[in-house]
């Protein structure tokens, strides 16, 4: 056994098998998202150090202070997101790049920014080589949304904010759903869904999540 109370010989299959239970017993149930998260080798998205706990269900640490968020969480943003194969998705907060990925097995396009252009480098540099022609990386500050390139049907923000953005609710379509933790950046926050209507927003409060603090302006490296 190893320090982490894996067996050392364990396959890939085995350690696949593994990941997709711990997901399931997390309450990660839809079918599609299960395919995509078995698609998507987490283990692509982890470097150093840290690399071979990518298959456990714990957040990790990235490059530029950030993390890569855990399994089971990225797992619960997805199926609340309820994407569907036509859909263009707004993702805020790239950081490793595994979360978009997994979107991209679920949705038309995905769109991903995040502040520090090295992580959008690094995530762009991994879609290209896994052939995940549908994902667009981009740097800049995500709670301005992409104007460009909006409306959106799906945004899934991966960094907390005191509150939703003005500009994320205006980009959504409306029958569109937004997914994001709110609350202080030092506390525990709470993953909202916002369904927007012909006449209005609908919240909804999923779960208690702690994430990094969504950030103003752009990166320095
Ligand atoms: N979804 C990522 C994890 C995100 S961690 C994954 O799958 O690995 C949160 C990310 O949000 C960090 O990379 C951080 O740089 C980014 N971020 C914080 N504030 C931001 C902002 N205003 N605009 C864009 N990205 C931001």
């Amino acid at each position: 056994m190893s320090g982490n109370g894996q067996p050392d010989d364990e396959t890939a299959a085995e350690r696949k098998m593994r990941f997709l239970f711990a997901l399931r017993s997390k309450g990660v149930t839809d079918a599609r998202v299960l395919t995509a998260m078995e698609r998507i080798d987490r283990g692509y998205f982890v470097r150093g150090l840290f690399a071979e706990r990518a298959y456990e269900d714990m957040p990790l640490p990235i490059a530029c202070g950030q993390t890569i968020s855990q399994p089971s969480v990225v797992g619960l943003m997805t199926q609340a997101l309820n994407v569907q194969p036509r859909d263009t998705v707004l993702e805020v907060g790239t950081g490793s790049g595994y979360q978009a990925a997994i979107l991209s097995q679920l949705a038309r396009r995905v769109y991903t920014v995040d502040r520090h252009k090295r992580l959008v480098r690094e995530a762009a540099e991994l879609f290209r080589e896994l052939g995940l022609v549908n994902v667009v990386a981009m740097t800049a500050d995500g709670s301005f949304g992409l104007p460009d390139v909006a409306p959106f049907d799906r945004i899934l923000v991966t960094a907390a904010a005191e509150d939703p953005p003005g500009p994320l609710l205006s980009q959504l379509k409306i029958g569109g759903i937004m997914v994001l933790p709110v609350g202080q950046s030092d506390a525990v926050q709470s993953l909202i869904k916002v369904t927007r209507h012909e006449t209005g927003f609908d919240y909804e409060e999923l779960r208690a999540v702690r994430f990094v603090p969504l950030v103003e302006g752009l990166g320095n490296e």
